[in-house]
């Protein structure tokens, strides 16, 4: 029985192979020599040939990354500096984009990107992650499927030293969506994620960030958000990709707002506000101030309006940013985002100064850049 399938199946092979010899043969046939009826319908069965093969296997793929959105210029930001941070998203995006060139999945390129800038002091997320009032760290993170529309997130972490990777085990190992505080950190030892001392997320910068916004926050309301500490919030970080088997995904990592109080969570492990991805339309990670965020649900309203109005990646991200969330609040809803549509167009849109930004196509092709052009 097995032989007579091995021989059936060889044959078909065989035939299947011959055939196509002889569809190659004809197409240079008409080439050199001359185009009889034969070699003309053969050469367009090659072509449709060509096309279904090009469709079937989606080869175009590309990453988008931010490191927050915010009063970025060439005023407040060091040559050096700049240089670092340049260096530090090239790296973060290289590391995605060759597990994408590689056949990998767009979850693993957003998780293990968004790792390098957790890890770099530079960013609000991870190491380097802004204070609450009360002197501790607290991490928010989401990730996003696009293929299943499945996501995970986690808020008020003071342990975890990859918040995103905590968010992913809470969408793949868990049957919730959002983990918090120390029940999130409980589970985040039982999957055996990398547990870290609170000093481990300590920096200078951030404490003396801290220190200032305590000190002007005195006579007024909004506790986190001050004009003069607005260099000391932004380094949010985010990733949205699109793999080469046509599945989007986006996360985002953050430590807050400096001098958060209260159990304040932002927009970042909110699915819909700093993280969606959905398939059919796009991947989207935002940054900038959370509450405005929320409550334009700007993530998921960039995907809403390329679904039901079908308006393209920038057209959507456009209205979202430069339209709705301007208006909100008297003008302070004020921040950006950086998404990747199904077919790999990238888009990095933004309403204030400067956005921390990185884009690769499919081609290799790198840019990285911080100020408005
Ligand atoms: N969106 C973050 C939050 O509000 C902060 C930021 O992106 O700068 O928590």
């Amino acid at each position: 029985m097995k032989k007579i399938t091995v021989i059936v199946l060889s044959l078909f092979l065989f035939y299947g192979c011959k055939k196509n010899d002889k569809l190659i043969d004809s197409e240079i046939k008409e080439e050199r020599i001359y185009k009889s009826d034969e070699t003309r319908k053969a050469n367009e069965e090659l072509q449709n040939l060509k096309i279904v093969n090009r469709d079937d296997s989606k080869e175009n793929f590309s990453i988008v990354i931010h490191g927050g959105a915010g009063y970025i210029n060439p005023d407040n930001l060091t040559p050096e500096k700049e240089n670092e941070y340049q260096q530090k998203l090239t790296e973060a995006i290289t590391v995605g984009y060759n597990i994408l060139k590689n056949g990998g999945t767009s979850l693993d390129a957003v998780q293990q990107t968004i790792n390098i800038l957790e890890d770099s002091p530079l960013f609000n997320a991870g190491k380097g992650a802004v204070f609450t009032h009360e002197n501790y760290n607290e991490h928010d993170a989401s990730i996003m499927d696009g293929k299943t529309l499945n996501a995970g997130a986690s808020s008020g972490t003071r342990i975890v030293k990859n918040p995103i990777n905590l968010a992913r085990a809470v969408m793949d190992k868990s049957p919730h969506v959002m983990l918090s505080d120390r029940g999130a950190e409980t589970f985040a030892k039982e999957q055996n994620l990398e547990i870290v001392d609170p000093s481990y997320f300590t920096t200078e910068s951030r404490l003396k960030a801290l220190e200032r916004v305590k000190n002007s926050e005195k006579n007024k309301v909004s506790a986190f958000y001050d004009d003069t500490i607005k260099d000391s919030k932004f380094g949010t970080v985010g990733c949205a990709a699109l793999d080469k088997h046509g599945n989007l995904a986006a996360g985002t990592s953050t430590g807050g707002m400096t001098n958060k109080r209260w159990g304040r969570i932002g927009d970042s492990p909110i699915i819909g506000a700093g993280t969606y991805a959905n398939n059919n339309t796009c991947a989207v990670s935002s940054t900038g101030w959370g509450e405005y965020f929320i409550r334009g649900m700007v993530a998921y309203d960039i995907s809403a309006l390329m679904e039901y109005k079908n308006l393209s990646l920038k057209e959507a991200a456009n209205i979202v940013i430069q339209e709705k969330l301007s208006k909100l609040g008297d003008g302070k809803g004020n921040g950006g985002i950086v998404a990747v549509d199904k077919n790999g167009n990238m888009v990095m849109e933004f309403n204030t100064p400067g956005m921390f930004r990185a884009s690769m196509n499919d081609k290799g092709e790198l840019y990285v850049a911080m100020f408005k052009n």
